[in-house]
């Protein structure tokens, strides 16, 4: 199981999700006061983005480094959401 992380964990590492993320080079990207990073489970989905045009999470840095499998996170919810976990 996958063990809990921290406060200060979860920061650093919405950080590292936000410093690598493409999001806004999608087409379904909406300019709002989102910075992104949908995939995380703390950030979780868009409140902007309502409309699918596409979706670029696979050639995004995060997607590799968090072995993600999905996509389409900012209308979905994070990967465990999808996955019925
Ligand atoms: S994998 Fe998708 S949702 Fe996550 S940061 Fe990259 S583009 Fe955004």
């Amino acid at each position: 199981m996958e063990s809990e992380m921290t406060p200060e964990e979860t920061e650093q590492k919405e950080q590292m999700v936000l410093s690598m993320c493409t999001c806004n080079s999608c087409p379904s990207w909406v300019e709002c006061d989102e910075a992104g990073g949908y995939c995380f489970p703390a950030i979780g989905k868009s409140a902007h983005i309502t409309e699918e045009k596409g979706c670029n999470c696979g050639g995004c840095p995060v997607y590799a480094q968090m072995d993600l499998r999905h996509g389409y996170y900012r209308t979905e919810g994070p990967e465990k959401e999808q996955a019925g976990m």
